[in-house]
């Protein structure tokens, strides 16, 4: 990975050098309304004359006609080829925001201001951009890293304790898939911290290796998949029901719970350990009911998951706490069972 990510309390006291370094001709701060409300003071002291642009929040957002408007205030404020684009707020700015520059007059600079637990250590890490389409998640996207990632805990301050805990999954994960000390040392604790910074660069320790060995996905990075290819499914799934929707990470903690089970069939996970990683899960997060055809549909989604290759489902598991391996063939019943597994517990 090129891009340098600076955590910690002071981390935004980084940008002012870098933007003076690159000299970039304008400085554009893409935001939404929470983020522009919360965490847009805490950055203007730290930035140079800049325009706004605004979106609406939320998933719904991520889409092709967000980009358009995006683009079109880019064109209206003038902004060339060596402008920069600030990403202030969670995963769907960052990950909007990141694929609007990358495309715009082929590519302009973008830095990554992650505002929630999960853009902090998963989404701003790694140069993975893009929007949903016609209800699939993240379909349309490139690889683009930004310039620099500038990770400040205290913009969790604000940050509701839902999407707090949709955040965590995604730590839980780095924990099972790389850190069984970690791992062992927090699942009696459940949620709380009073060092989020550590816990931060722990998981963004994590996450930046993977990513430095394999960037573009060829094959190690998938270990990072554990938990997706069924939490991505339910994600998409419960999108397209009203009332029913799902945070990212609560989706996916619903997943490592059934890709934890499947681990234990194929006697890759001793039972012992697929029982701590479900009490762990189950201490935080809310059972998600699912009815037998929620499921029947919820495996088909996950066929269409785009790690697979023609019909195989090829799926991350965990060898042992602290240890996944990756392209693992699972069946369209096997994902099944385990979403009857959890419903069982
Ligand atoms: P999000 O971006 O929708 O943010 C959640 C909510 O919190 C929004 O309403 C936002 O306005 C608000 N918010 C943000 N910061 C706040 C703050 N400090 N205080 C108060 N409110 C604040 O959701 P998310 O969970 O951050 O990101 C989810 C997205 O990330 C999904 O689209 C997912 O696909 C993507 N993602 C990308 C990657 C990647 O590698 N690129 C990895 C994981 C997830």
């Amino acid at each position: 990975m090129t891009e340098t990510i600076h955590i910690g309390q002071h981390a935004l006291q980084e940008l002012p050098e870098l933007l003076q370094n690159k000299a970039f001709s304008k400085v554009a701060v893409l935001v939404d309304e929470h983020t522009l409300a919360h965490c847009y003071p805490q950055l203007k002291p730290h930035l140079p004359a800049h325009d706004i642009i605004q979106i609406s929040s939320g998933e719904e957002h991520k889409t092709l006609q967000t980009c358009e408007y995006i683009w079109q205030r880019m064109t209206e404020l003038h902004l060339d080829r060596w402008a920069v684009l600030v990403n202030l707020g969670g995963g769907v700015i960052g990950d909007m925001g990141g694929f609007c520059a990358a495309l715009f007059k082929r590519g302009i600079y973008f830095v990554q201001v992650p505002t929630t637990l999960l853009a902090q250590v998963d989404a701003s890490v790694g140069g993975k951009t893009g929007i949903d389409f016609h209800g699939l998640k993240n379909h349309i996207g490139v690889y683009q890293e930004p310039q620099a990632v500038f990770i400040n805990p205290a913009f969790l301050d604000t940050l509701p304790q839902r999407q707090l805990k949709s955040g965590y999954a995604e730590i839980i994960k780095h924990w099972l898939i790389a850190d069984a000390a970690q791992f062992e040392q927090q699942r009696h604790i459940g949620l709380m911290t009073d060092n989020w910074e550590e816990l931060i660069r722990q998981s963004v320790a994590v996450k930046s290796k993977v990513v430095e060995a394999d960037p573009l996905e060829g094959g190690y990075r998938k270990v990072l998949n554990f938990g997706h290819t069924v939490g991505h499914a339910v994600e998409t799934y419960l999108m397209r029901q009203p009332g029913r929707e799902l945070l990212h990470g609560e989706a996916i903690a619903v997943g490592m719970v059934c890709e934890a089970f499947l681990s234990a069939k194929k006697e890759l996970l001793s039972e012992e350990d697929l029982g701590k990683v479900e009490l762990f899960l189950e201490m935080v997060y809310e059972k998600v009911v699912l009815k037998e055809d929620d499921m029947e549909q919820i495996a088909v989604l996950a066929l269409q998951d785009k790690k697979n290759l023609g019909a195989a489902i090829n799926c991350t598991l965990l060898a042992g706490i602290g240890h996944a391996v990756y392209n693992q063939p699972i069946t369209l019943h096997d994902i099944k069972e385990s979403l009857r597994y959890y419903q069982s517990l």
